[in-house]
């Protein structure tokens, strides 16, 4: 019997994971890239030795990572070599003081309590908090599709919005626990990793917090990229075919009575070369705004999204450095200026805030391979505002802002006064080249946001509306962005084209077979 087949457009995580998973269910799979190495967001730049991740440092939630390999038929173990950080971060605020996130919870109480009397204790009962948050999260709402609005707004899950504090501010929920500013924004700037604002944010996300002290922050050895090869390596063995410096252009609707109906299906993606893949159903991974707007017939759909809530943008330095600075450790966190403004800049301005606040990784703290002997290879990234029609943004001028910021901060508190002499080389990325590259919509670093309207059922949804047979993988998707969010979108929109297409695959049959006979023994 001839195998169903897929073209997956984008070699990104969610688009890697998801060719696996429907080749491991008996599919015919492509993947279109348009780039000639896999990875989108998740790639590496290697310069003169150095080895740079371009975007994601931070390896969360192992436990989904290793769901997605075990998912495949393979043990994340046999392909990841995963160190814990701990210290999570070393967060610099501009009046001195400094906290070492740890999860040593004897460490965090000296450090708590020197800054407020009762912060331990409140640390305790946030970390309780966010631990429910995670597990209720995963269980009720990210890990689950909702095939219709009765089921997400069902009178089981309505209680459960309330449990989760998803009507509530992150920001001032943290209020709760904690009365020093400094305090709120050690325990809230982790929104960033999903390109929010605390503020606006959902108190649901103290879960961040919970994941990275509970369950660790971690990294491969090899760099995040060493995530993408493996994922890839086992793909490929399970057959998929990857087609890179491919760029989709256009997706071709089939002629059918159906879609005078408005319930069409696509038949082919047209490259930018002007070839054609058909196949029997299309997986976008590509940003789901850019797809709808660019690849896809105007609808009244893609309209909608030019109206949606969008995540920051970043400006990123890739430095090659040929000097060591150990005062530099793998992960830095620098706060700075009024809080509040800066979030109003970076979100409602769209701008580089006043007073910056940055991030510094530096990978050779702990894989001694990510630079030559002796040197450094550092990533600094600086949130700022995404595209915008509406305002002026002269990036050259906040590149050249945001750089003289890192700089200073980084001689005037850890004395590396010479850094700038010793940098060989310096890549800059800003939301034009996130927009360019990587076709991201308003350049926005981390796709659509995550507001109470933009999660959930609310969220656009891993099928498309009208053309049946197109569906969707990736960050701007049910359930959203970061590594383990969209390995968990990929499983998600598997089981969605196993539902709604009826594949059952011989993998299958012989899984549920197992897991029956499983459960039999049991009892
Ligand atoms: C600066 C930064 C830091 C981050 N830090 C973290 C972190 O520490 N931890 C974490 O878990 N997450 C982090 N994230 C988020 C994470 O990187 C993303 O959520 C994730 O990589 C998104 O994967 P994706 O598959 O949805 O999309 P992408 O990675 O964007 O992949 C989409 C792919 O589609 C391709 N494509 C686009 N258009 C076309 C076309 N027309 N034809 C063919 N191919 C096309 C692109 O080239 C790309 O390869 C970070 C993101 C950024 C930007």
């Amino acid at each position: 019997m001839q195998k169903p087949t897929a073209l997956v457009i984008g070699a990104g995580i969610g688009g890697i994971a998801t060719a696996a998973r429907l080749a491991k269910n008996g599919y015919d799979v492509t993947v279109l890239e348009k780039e000639s190495t896999p990875g989108g967001r998740c790639n590496q730049i290697i310069r003169e030795g150095h080895r740079f991740d371009i975007g994601p440092t931070l390896f969360l939630m192992p436990e989904i990572w290793e769901e997605t390999f075990a998912a495949l038929g393979e043990r994340m173990a046999d392909h990841l070599e995963l160190q814990r950080i701990d210290p999570t971060y070393k967060v610099h605020f501009d009046d001195g003081l400094q906290l070492e996130l740890t999860s040593n919870i004897g460490k965090m109480q000296t450090q708590l309590e020197k800054v407020e009397r009762t912060a331990f204790t409140g640390f305790l009962n946030y970390m309780a908090e966010g631990s429910k948050h995670y597990k209720m999260s995963v269980e009720k709402f990210v890990g689950r599709n909702f095939y219709n609005v009765f089921e997400y707004f069902s009178p089981g899950n309505l209680p459960l919005l309330f449990k989760l504090k998803a009507l509530k501010k992150h920001y001032a929920n943290t209020s709760r626990f904690f009365k020093d500013e400094r305090l709120k924004a050690a325990f809230t700037f982790q929104n960033m990793y999903l390109g929010l604002s605390p503020y606006d944010a959902p108190a649901t996300y103290s879960l961040l917090q919970y994941t990275e002290l509970a369950e660790g922050v971690w990294y491969p050895m090899g760099g995040m990229y060493a995530g993408i090869q493996a994922l890839v390596k086992i793909a490929e063995k399970l057959g998929v075919k990857f087609i890179y410096k491919t760029a989709v252009k256009k997706m071709k609707e089939e002629n059918s009575t159906l879609s005078l109906l408005k319930r069409g299906r696509i038949k082919s993606a047209i490259t930018e070369d002007g070839r054609e893949f058909v196949a029997d159903i299309f997986v976008g991974n590509a940003d789901l705004p850019y797809i709808y707007q660019e690849l896809l017939p105007k609808n009244e759909e893609s309209k909608k999204l030019e109206n949606k809530l969008y995540t920051c943008s970043t400006i990123m330095f890739y430095w090659g450095v040929d000097k060591e600075y150990l005062q530099i450790s793998h992960h830095n966190v620098f706060l700075g200026g009024d809080y509040k403004a800066s979030f109003d800049q970076i979100f409602k301005e769209h701008t580089l805030p006043d007073v910056p606040s940055f991030y510094v990784h530096a990978p050779v703290r702990t894989d001694k391979a990510a630079a030559p002997k002796g040197q450094e290879t550092l990533y600094v990234l600086v949130p700022v505002g995404h595209l915008d029609a509406h305002s002026k943004q002269d990036w050259e001028a906040l590149v050249k802002r945001a750089r003289e910021t890192v700089l200073r901060r980084l001689a005037q508190e850890l004395g590396a006064t010479d850094l700038k002499e010793h940098i060989k080389f310096e890549i800059v990325y800003q939301p034009r080249v996130w927009k360019e590259r990587f076709n991201l919509a308003k350049g926005a670093a981390f796709g659509l946001s995550h507001n109470f309207w933009q999660v959930g059922y609310l969220r656009p949804q891993n099928r498309h509306k009208q053309y049946k047979n197109l569906f969707f993988t990736g960050a701007s998707t049910h359930p959203g962005t970061g590594l383990p969010i969209v390995l968990l979108s990929a499983r998600l929109t598997t089981e969605r084209i196993l539902k709604e297409t009826g594949t059952i695959s011989v993998q299958n049959m012989v899984n549920a077979l197992a897991e029956a006979r499983a459960h039999r023994l049991s009892h």
